[in-house]
């Protein structure tokens, strides 16, 4: 089947275990939203799903279109189509945004097959004009001196460049004004269709004003207590995490 099921996952990190047995599937065509009081275990998920070798699985699988993903590196994954909104957010000398850009795309290709310029121009062209985002910028080096929207952009730009089958965004919209906020979501939502799904992890409602769910699910201690429409992420917005918090120990 055609999406990414997360079946039973526990995971520790060293003997500490902070998922603890989470069940989330997640259909192509579909963006569910995982939210979630902080220090419940969000970001620990999206990093098992990239392979963050700080986190054991003790028990549970991760399918990606029928893939057991947990024994591959990183880079497999990533050729599954696996996209981590977070997962460049590093500063690399002498690498130019285009650089960068044309290096993942091909990294994404079957072995031996080239990305053509025509390909990479083509779809760069599109896409900052999705971002409204001037040419210039990808002759500048990745993330060097980059503002916190820029480096967010920058990981948006990506993502529209490399195809995406499943996006992970983790807190894509922390330290975001309103306006940076807007053209995220505009991205996001270029790129919606049958052929994608994903995760878009947030702690507050805001986001997703800007790129409804499909689904919400609430992660409290490690679990996901409770999955509704968008109409979850209001409630949370008006009455906060309390009423959440007792469900994990009901
Ligand atoms: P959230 O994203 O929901 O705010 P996290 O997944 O970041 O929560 O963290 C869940 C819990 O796991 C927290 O108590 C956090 O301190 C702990 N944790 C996460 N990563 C580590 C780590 N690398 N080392 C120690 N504790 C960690
Ligand atoms: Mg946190
Ligand atoms: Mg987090």
């Amino acid at each position: 089947p055609l999406q990414l099921e997360i079946r039973n996952l526990h995971a520790s990190v060293g003997d500490l275990p902070i998922l603890k047995g989470v069940n989330i599937i997640v259909p192509r065509g579909e963006l569910h939203a995982i939210m979630g009081p902080n220090g419940n275990g969000k970001s620990t998920l999206a990093k098992v799903i990239v392979g963050d070798p700080e986190y054991t699985v003790t028990e549970g699988e991760i399918l990606v279109d029928g893939h057991n993903i947990l024994e591959m590196e990183p880079d497999e994954r990533a050729r599954l189509g696996l996209f981590l909104a977070f997962q460049y957010p590093v500063e690399i000398p002498g690498v130019t945004i285009a650089n960068f850009l044309r290096l993942a795309m091909q990294a994404r290709k079957p072995e031996g097959e080239e990305v053509s310029f025509m390909e990479f121009y083509g779809k760069l062209q599109q896409a900052l004009q999705t971002l409204e985002w001037d040419e210039s910028i990808v002759e500048r080096y990745l993330n060097a001196g980059f503002s916190g929207g820029e480096k967010k952009r920058n990981e948006i730009l990506q993502m529209l460049m490399l195809d995406p089958t499943y996006i992970i965004m983790d807190e894509t919209d922390s330290g975001l004004d309103v306006d940076a906020l807007k053209i995220v979501s505009k991205g996001v939502n270029s790129i919606r269709g049958e052929n994608l799904g994903g995760l878009i992890i947030t702690h507050y409602q805001r986001l997703l004003n800007y790129i409804v769910p499909d689904k919400v699910h609430i992660i409290v201690d490690g679990r996901v207590v409770q999955t509704g429409g968008p109409e979850l992420a209001q409630r949370l917005d008006a009455e906060g995490y309390d009423w959440v918090k007792q469900l994990a120990t009901a």
